[in-house]
């Protein structure tokens, strides 16, 4: 009797799972081509579904200020990876404007990717050797570094500072938290779904300490004076344009553009305009 309900739960979730399974497949809703894997060679390579498409897709970070913030008095999401992404869609598609951004999380990024939900991803994302098994990467775009946020007058004044008992708070999904747990094993670290929410809990006192890369901090210092970056960086955060596995065209597409900008000088007025200092090098 037993062994028989057993047997019909293990068949209700074969067929369960076989649904999910089917239901993913139809979320591929930016490709108008029609095909289901982009990856095989006797398929349109995807560089060739967004020329036909007429339109990138690129996820970015919605709520991070310098990056991608999305600005409530006109919707529009504005930043530095805003101003990388507009120059692709201008480069592969001859119109800036050709582009659609959907909003993505450190945690969410990568899903969506393999999903077929984005084309790319420009938000903030350190190249790391983990994630390079999952996905291809441009070459480096931008170089952070990860560091520490604090009220003004804390007693954390760098990672040495962090002991037993610290709150350190970052993000799911974030090579922040990774680090944070090998370079300050003791601390107890408090994960946030995104970085409004985790520079939120600082200020509502549910944290000593916000950590992830110096870039973004310096966003959230101009956002509220109050707070500041202190200690140098202690890891190197250098960021990549993550494409799906297998689609080198789209690759090299995009690494053309990010040397044609630098070479014509839009790159440095991109990062001027956004970071307020010449880029490094
Ligand atoms: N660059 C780091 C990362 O890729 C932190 C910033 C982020 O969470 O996007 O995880």
């Amino acid at each position: 009797m037993m062994a028989k309900k057993w047997l019909s739960v293990t068949l209700m979730m074969i067929v369960m799972s076989v649904g999910v399974l089917a239901g993913c497949g139809n979320e591929k809703a930016n490709n108008s081509s029609g095909s289901t894997n982009g990856n095989s060679e006797a398929e349109a390579s995807l560089l060739d579904e967004i020329k036909s498409r007429g339109k990138l897709v690129v996820g970015v970070k919605y709520d991070t200020k310098l990056f991608g913030l999305k600005n409530p008095a006109n919707n529009e999401v504005e930043g530095f990876d805003v101003d990388i992404a507009k120059a692709l869609a201008k480069s592969i598609l001859g119109d800036e404007t050709k582009l659609e951004l959907k909003e993505v999380t450190s945690k969410t990024r990568i899903p969506m990717l393999d999903n077929n939900e984005i084309d790319l991803i420009v938000a903030t994302m350190t190249i790391t050797e983990e994630r390079k098994e999952q996905v291809d990467f441009s070459e480096v775009y931008f170089k952070a570094g990860q560091s520490l946020l604090v009220k003004k007058g804390s007693a954390i004044k760098s990672i040495e500072d962090i002991s037993k008992g610290t709150k350190v708070l970052a993000v799911k999904g974030s090579t922040s938290v990774d680090n944070i747990i090998e370079k300050a094993p003791d601390a107890t670290v408090l994960e946030f779904d995104n970085y409004q929410d985790a520079f939120a809990a600082l200020k509502a006192g549910q944290g000593d300490v916000l950590t992830t890369d110096n870039a973004i901090l310096y966003g959230m210092m101009a956002q509220d004076a109050g707070y500041e970056v202190v200690g140098e960086p202690f890891t190197d955060e250098p960021y990549g344009i993550a494409i799906k596995k297998g689609e080198t065209a789209l690759v090299d597409a995009v690494n053309k553009e990010l040397a044609a900008m630098n070479s014509s000088g839009e790159y440095k007025k991109i990062y001027e305009n956004w970071i307020g200092e010449a880029p490094s090098e």
